[in-house]
Parts: C-alpha cells; structure tokens; sequence
C-alpha cells in the first residue's frame, strides 16, 4: 500500500531591503493613466453645441471628466482616482465628490 506524502516546501523569499523601500519600479496606475491621458484628444467646450456636458480634465492625470451643461457645483480639478490616492490639495474640487 503506497501512502502518498505530501510534500510541503517551505520557500521563504529573503526580503530585500530595496523591496521595504517606497521607490517603486514599475509604474504606478498614476503614471500610466497620465501617459494614457496625455495622447488622448482633448474636447474644447467652447466648440461643443449647446447642451451637450461640459468635459474637464484632472489637472494632475489628465482623466477626463464629464457633468452636464446645467452643472452646479463648481468645475473639477482633479479625478476621484487622484483623490482616492491623495494627490488633491484642499483647494480642489474632486469630481464627482
Ligand atoms: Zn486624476
């Protein structure tokens, strides 16, 4: 009767003070959204026709916002990703927030 023994490896990753440290490698989703962001068009809203919303872009990444023509609220700065990542000052408005 051949018992089956299961064997456990124990792999231990050695932690490497470089990996403890906040310089990151690779880019965060901060920087790609801003690369993406900087080749894409751009709407000018003083070419859109009456009643179509107003697009804004996040001053930090570039994201595009959109709120109705009628909007209310003061215009955004800044994207709820950037907010959400605290980049924002107090002096921003966060869209959608
Ligand atoms: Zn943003």
């Amino acid at each position: 009767m051949g018992r089956k023994h299961a064997r456990t490896i124990h792999k231990t990753r050695p932690q490497t003070p470089s990996e403890a440290g906040s310089s990151e490698r690779g880019l965060s989703s901060f920087e790609r959204r801003t690369r993406a962001n900087a080749s894409r068009a751009r709407v000018n809203n003083a070419t859109l026709t009456a009643g179509s919303p107003m697009h804004y872009y996040c001053r930090l990444c570039g994201e595009e916002m959109t709120l109705p023509e009628s909007h209310s609220d003061s215009a955004p700065t800044v994207c709820r990703l950037c907010a959400s990542e605290g980049r924002h000052t107090a002096d921003d408005h966060v869209y959608g927030g």
